[in-house]
């Protein structure tokens, strides 16, 4: 079905997940590397990017590393092998909680409902214009259900 341009009328409305697809090329180079590249338009139009758990994974074990470290300095000058071992716990618990948690909060709350609309999200071709076509009323997408 087409959505007609909100802005100018045009029918060569086109849904810009698709628009981005084709205007992406992707390939992998002779080490079998991904790479792709995109059209001018295609990249201005680039989807939503999660929050990625990778350079996270290595801060919270590099932080854990240096927590380690620090505890068991402290125990062996300090004489305080519990506190040392709760101060371990609290720099990983802590990096833990606000760097993957944070990542993941952000990616539910933020990223997902951007993506989806992203999805939905329609460009006219004639005049550029992005959209979200709507259906009109409820009674369009459920008429058994206007008449109950
Ligand atoms: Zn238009």
């Amino acid at each position: 079905m087409a959505y007609p341009c909100p802005q100018c009328n045009d029918q060569s409305t086109q849904r810009i997940s698709l628009m981005y697809d084709l205007n992406t090329r992707r390939w992998k180079d002779h080490l079998g590397r991904a790479h792709s590249s995109q059209s001018d338009l295609a990249s201005k139009y680039s989807p939503p990017q999660p929050r990625g758990y990778f350079w996270r994974g290595l801060a919270v074990f590099f932080l854990s590393l240096l927590g380690s470290a620090f505890a068991r300095a402290m125990s062996q000058e300090l004489h305080m092998p519990l506190l040392s071992v709760a101060l371990f716990w609290i720099v990983l618990g802590g990096s833990v909680y606000w760097l993957i948690g944070g990542a993941k909060s952000y990616n539910a709350k933020v990223w997902q409902p951007a993506m989806r609309e992203w999805e939905s999200l329609f460009i006219c071709r004639g005049c550029g214009y992005t959209f979200v076509p709507r259906c009109g009323t409820t009674s369009d997408i459920h008429p058994d259900r206007a008449h109950a």
